[in-house]
């Protein structure tokens, strides 16, 4: 495979894909297995560099909105068989996944174990015992009952961009690395084209998969989407001795933090809360000490043995949240062709499989069959109509 040079870009394409995170790799890829024509991926950085590469890359099915239970399945689907649909053989880890709420959540939790159950996810409710019988690291005195997930675990989110956009390219998709998106030409309602620092591409597709870069983007074409960077710190340290390596991942609303095995032999713990706002071309790239301190003490109230680890280093990166932190997903309302992938918040990964399968229907097809993904456009805050799923938790 060769890297374009800026003569060599491409003067026309059917699809401009800009951003080469999992998002812009997943959609290119399901447009290439769909034979769309000439597709050109264009990052300004290099694949997974964005918020892809620094994700902690958890993946579950729990969530309280139904078709985000439906991505994480279809997403599930295709990491348990990397190697046959993505032909690499994938980072995907099955731990199991814990999912541990409010005490005066816990009703919610049920009714939302039990949509999951009927959309097709394997989890179970635990209680006090079990989770006790899963994980004797963990202090679970206060649990009264918590969602289980075998088959959930954690993967690798450079390795699944850098894995679907080695397929998409197989298929004969054009990538430019290095090559930056600087406006978008929108003539009698229609985008026309793409202008980089290295040429413009004329295009009657242009799909925007910017992450934390989305708004000043759209804004240029006079369209507001509302996603601002949020500042996280996570922290990766290796085993106290005595600890077992290679445990369930887990949320935890009591301690406000996630962690999961690092391997066997390490531990990742990040912070439901981050910092607003950050310049996500200029934000720290070194967690602070103190910071990783607080995480890490917290995640000791559920980890009692991590007191005894010793920290390796922190990873630093940018959320694009939204107001409902749910994704914006469709075409730009009044420019036919145009469509935004951004938004999602700190929780993208898990889903990304299936996001560029349903973007590659949108585009295509012009409807979404295999999810309902209308409650995710774009125009859904102007139309005041966030999403707000029937037993959504206080920090969903
Ligand atoms: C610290 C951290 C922990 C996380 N943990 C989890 C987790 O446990 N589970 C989970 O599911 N999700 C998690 N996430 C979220 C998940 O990683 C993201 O939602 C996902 O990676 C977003 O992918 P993306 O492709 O939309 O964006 P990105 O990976 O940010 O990709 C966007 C790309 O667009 C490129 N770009 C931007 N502007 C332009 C332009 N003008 N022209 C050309 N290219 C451009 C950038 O260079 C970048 O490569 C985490 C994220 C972070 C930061």
């Amino acid at each position: 495979m060769t890297l374009l040079n800026s003569s060599s870009l491409p003067k026309t394409a059917d699809v401009v894909i800009l951003g080469a995170g999992v998002m812009g790799a997943s959609i290119a890829f399901h447009l290439a297995k769909r034979k769309a024509g000439k597709i050109v991926v264009l990052d300004k950085d290099h694949v997974g560099r964005g918020g892809s590469g620094r994700s902690s890359a958890l993946v579950r099915m729990h969530y309280s909105f139904p078709a985000e239970v439906e991505l994480a399945l279809i997403s599930l689907r295709m990491f348990q068989n990397w190697q046959d649909v993505v032909g690499a053989p994938g980072n995907f880890r099955r731990t199991g996944f814990v999912r541990i709420v409010h005490p005066n959540e816990t009703a919610r939790l049920k009714l939302n174990v039990e949509m999951q159950c009927r959309l097709g996810a394997t989890v179970e409710l635990i209680d006090k015992r079990q989770l006790h019988e899963l994980e004797p690291d963990w202090d679970v005195d206060d649990v009264q009952l918590a969602a289980y997930e075998p088959d959930s675990g954690y993967g690798d989110g450079a390795g699944v961009a850098g894995d679907l956009l080695t397929a998409a390219r197989d298929m004969g998709t054009i990538y430019a690395s290095r090559t930056q998106a600087t406006a978008l030409h929108v003539n009698d309602d229609r985008v026309r084209s793409v202008v980089t620092d290295q040429g413009a591409i004329s295009s009657p597709i242009v799909i925007a998969a910017t992450g934390p870069w989305t708004r000043p983007l759209m804004q240029q074409v006079g369209y507001d989407v509302p996603i601002e960077c949020e500042y996280h710190q996570v922290a990766i340290l290796r085993n106290a001795p005595g600890m077992r390596g290679g445990g369930c991942a887990c949320i935890d609303s009591v301690t406000a933090t996630y962690f999961r095995s690092d391997a066997h032999d390490k531990f990742l713990v990040g912070d439901f809360y981050g910092k607003r706002p950050v310049d996500p071309d200029n934000f720290p790239q070194r967690a602070s000490d103190e910071s990783l301190e607080e995480i890490i003490e917290r995640a000791c109230r559920r980890v009692p043995k991590l007191e005894g680890s010793e920290v390796m280093r922190g990873v630093t990166g940018v959320y694009d949240m939204t107001p409902d932190s749910r994704p914006l997903l469709g075409e730009i309302p009044g420019i036919r062709g145009l469509f935004v992938c951004a938004g999602f918040s700190g929780m993208g990964f898990k889903i990304s499989p299936a996001i560029g399968q349903v973007m590659s229907e949108l585009v295509l097809d012009g409807k979404v069959r295999s999810v309902d993904i209308n409650p995710f456009r774009p125009n859904r805050f102007a139309e005041n109509a966030p999403i707000k799923a029937e037993y959504e938790y206080v920090d969903d």
